[in-house]
């Protein structure tokens, strides 16, 4: 019977370095999902009149936003939509901005 403590340490060691330089492409995945639940994900939304910002975990229904804004702007203050786009304004925002989609 084969001990099984016998393996030279100089092996595993050059297999261990060997796997670190050539990942496989499990371990590789298995490294990007440790970095990726480990880190929520943040934006700062800045505003477009009077560049507040502020930290929010944007949330699945967010779309593109054109323009950010305090809720306690006056939307006027914004720039105009271009010619042909209709503007979507969507309320509670990170909690105190407007967004505004200009489609
Ligand atoms: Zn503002």
């Amino acid at each position: 019977m084969a001990v099984r403590h016998d393996l030279p340490a100089w092996m595993s060691e050059s297999v261990l370095a060997d796997l670190d330089e050539n990942p496989p492409a499990w371990l590789l995945q298995s490294r990007a999902n440790r970095r990726s639940s480990k880190r929520p994900v943040w934006v700062q939304l800045t505003c477009d009149v009077c560049g507040l910002t502020a930290d929010a975990r944007p949330k699945k229904w967010w779309p593109e936003f054109t323009y950010l804004s305090c809720s306690d702007h006056d939307i006027w203050d914004l720039p105009e939509p271009a010619d042909g786009l209709t503007r979507e304004e969507f309320d509670g925002i990170g909690g105190q901005f407007i967004g505004v989609v200009d489609r």
